[in-house]
């Protein structure tokens, strides 16, 4: 095919290829362990598949009506009730999405206007700005505190304004593995009061915390959740990112405007696997055990390395490590994801590419949603380094 000719104005200009998708590719080419995308390397529950499997051998293979399968939002609703004390109604305050970057796709184009501001901490999941300036918005960036990533409100506030439209916040955070405190919550809570700015709230990590710290979901916080779309998310929950699906949760008023953009996105969501985590997800179980199944993972990780000449950054919640290699060497972070995983056969995500300014704290993000055995392998080369 030939190069076209058109005239084309991109609207995405600075945008290439995810870094996720890079740094997978890279680590596929060079049979390279890849601790770089973030995504579990184990099975799924036999259970959940065969529930899959039983509902497409019924016939559950048409349209699931737009905002989802009732009895899912039931379930959902129930969910967050026991765990968030907040009843969402399901047939207006809830709809199925097809993964998070859908959900926070359709939440920003339903609501973000030319011109509009939005408030992101960087360092920031990547699929956050792109969908802002498509939609014709204004990123504005706050720069969360090394090595903590903490947020500092006195900070925030100062970027607030008219045009200020939206914030949106993660936590569990990807990619530092950061959370955010009850305090957190009351300081957005208190600047946003007596605002209309939106709370665009990522809480995908949800179950992934650790050390037996309670996940502050805006959803505890009635005044935030008023204001707010809480994006959450089957695949990690139970570990199937490929499955693409997810969920909001909004006010009903907001709820309108979300599902206006959601159903000219995707209209509606994939209907057996609905079907599935209706059932699978009433056995409260199968997500209550993620917290002690991912810390397993991380405390294995972090005291097999904690000799090598990395050094460990907190990881509170997600299934993200990050490690400094400061005392290293002084290459630019994306200069030595690549060259570990050429190397030394070990691909991670640089953290840098997460910042709208040059921010290099010598950090690179290693997933360890892993099996064992991959986890041990890895270990073997970052002790080697
Ligand atoms: N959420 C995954 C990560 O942080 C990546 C998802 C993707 O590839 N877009 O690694």
């Amino acid at each position: 095919m030939p190069h076209s000719n058109l005239n084309i104005t991109p609207k995405l200009p600075k945008t290439g290829l995810s870094i996720f998708s890079v740094m997978s590719k890279l680590a596929m080419e060079n049979n390279a362990i890849n601790l770089s995308q973030g995504f579990p390397d184990f099975d799924v529950s036999p259970e959940l598949t065969e529930l899959v499997y039983k509902h497409l051998k019924d016939g559950k293979n048409q349209y699931a009506p737009m905002p989802g399968l009732p009895i899912l939002r039931e379930v959902i609703s129930d969910k967050i009730f026991k765990n968030y004390a907040l009843k969402y109604n399901p047939d207006t305050e809830i709809t199925i999405t097809a993964g998070g970057t859908e959900a926070i796709y359709a939440a920003i184009a339903a609501f973000i206007k030319e011109g509009d501001e939005v408030v992101i901490f960087t360092p920031a999941y990547d699929c956050y700005e792109p969908a802002i300036l498509l939609n014709g918005g204004k990123p504005v960036y706050v720069q969360m505190q090394y090595p903590e990533y903490s947020i500092d409100w006195q900070q925030v506030r100062k970027v607030l304004n008219r045009k200020t439209k939206m914030i949106i916040i993660n936590t569990p955070h990807n990619p530092t593995g950061s959370v955010l405190k009850k305090n957190d919550l009351k300081e957005l809570e208190r600047i946003t009061a007596n605002t209309d700015i939106l709370v665009l709230s990522d809480e995908v990590y949800e179950h992934i915390i650790f050390d037996k710290q309670e996940h502050q979901s805006v959803c505890k916080f009635p005044l935030l959740a008023e204001r707010a779309l809480a994006v959450f998310s089957f695949g990690k929950m139970f570990h199937v990112t490929g499955w693409k699906t997810g969920y909001v949760v909004a006010p009903s008023n907001l709820m309108n405007e979300f599902r206006k953009a959601h159903q000219y996105i995707v209209f509606s969501v994939n209907t057996p696997l609905q079907y599935a985590f209706a059932e699978y997800m009433q056995n409260e179980s199968n997500y209550r055990m993620l917290p002690d199944f991912y810390q397993q993972k991380r405390d294995f990780f972090r005291s097999a390395i904690k000799d090598s000449r990395f050094k460990l950054l907190p990881c509170t919640g997600t299934y993200f490590q990050l490690l400094s290699y400061a005392d290293i060497t002084d290459e630019k972070d994306t200069d030595f994801a690549i060259r570990l995983t050429k190397q030394k056969g070990i691909a991670s995500i640089p953290v840098s590419v997460f910042y709208n300014n040059p921010t290099d704290n010598k950090v690179l993000r290693f997933c360890f949603a892993k099996k064992n055995e991959t986890l041990e392998k890895a270990v073997q080369i970052i002790n080697n380094i």
